[in-house]
């Protein structure tokens, strides 16, 4: 009996060590090559990651999240200078001498601080790699000829956790960059219009991509089982819809 109640200590000890996180966000974990993977769906393209006792942020923003209460990153992610996804505030209160920022170059500018990801830049930080890809409108503009999102500004990451690749696709369409990502076990993918893509076009975008696991975030009021629907005949990819909006 002694020895059961002191593996179950053990089995737990590892979750004890990440600081905690406020009950009211939901959490998934993954099991990796290097411990489990906690992922936080804070809300809308923002996202926080465990691992390894490693605390990775991802476009951290206060209206999401109290950031006073959340545990100090390891590492920032920000995909672009958007309200939605950067936040200067957030970012300092999670911020340590030794976090690691990175960011796009505009970001950057504006912080005054961190790290320029540039699309096609690869960084070994905290013991994980992470490679900035394209995340860019094609089809919905601003104005005539104005993407929302113009190609090489804004950076989606991918990020491998041990032997698990998470792609974050930062707010982007279907672009024919993401041919090139092979090998994904998790993808986040934004469906909220006029800024990022239909259910439609995250179905189109998720059969060239194949993760085993979609997450559609950044989805304001978008019908997310709409997107359930279109992936039915792909049972090799689990759409997860969590709390994010
Ligand atoms: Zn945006
Ligand atoms: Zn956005």
């Amino acid at each position: 009996m002694k020895m059961l109640s002191a593996l179950a200590a053990v089995a737990i000890l590892p979750a004890c060590l990440l600081a905690a996180v406020p009950e009211s966000f939901e959490t998934d974990v993954l099991p990796t090559s290097q411990g489990d993977l906690r992922l936080t769906f804070i809300g809308h393209g923002t996202l926080m990651f465990q691992w390894n006792g490693k605390t990775i942020h991802v476009d951290p923003v206060s209206r999401y999240a109290d950031y006073a209460r959340l545990p100090k990153a390891d590492v920032i992610l920000v995909t672009h200078e958007h309200g939605d996804h950067l936040d200067k505030e957030a970012i300092e209160k999670i911020t340590t001498p030794a976090t690691a920022l990175l960011a796009t170059q505009v970001c950057c500018d504006q912080l005054g601080a961190g790290q320029v990801m540039r699309n096609g830049d690869v960084r070994r930080v905290a013991g994980l790699s992470v490679r900035a890809v394209p995340a860019y409108n094609i089809v919905h503009m601003r104005s005539p000829g104005k993407a929302y999102h113009p190609k090489g500004e804004g950076n989606g990451y991918l990020i491998t956790f041990g032997d698990k690749n998470v792609y974050v696709a930062g707010d982007t369409e279907n672009i024919p960059e993401m041919a090139k990502l092979k090998n994904i076990d998790v993808a986040f993918l934004p469906m909220n219009l006029p800024y990022t893509m239909t259910p439609e076009m995250v179905a189109s975008a998720a059969k060239v991509i194949r993760p085993k696991i979609l997450y559609p975030y950044h989805f304001g009021d978008t019908d997310t089982s709409r997107l359930v629907e279109l992936l039915n005949g792909v049972p090799e990819i689990e759409v997860r819809v969590r709390k994010l909006e």
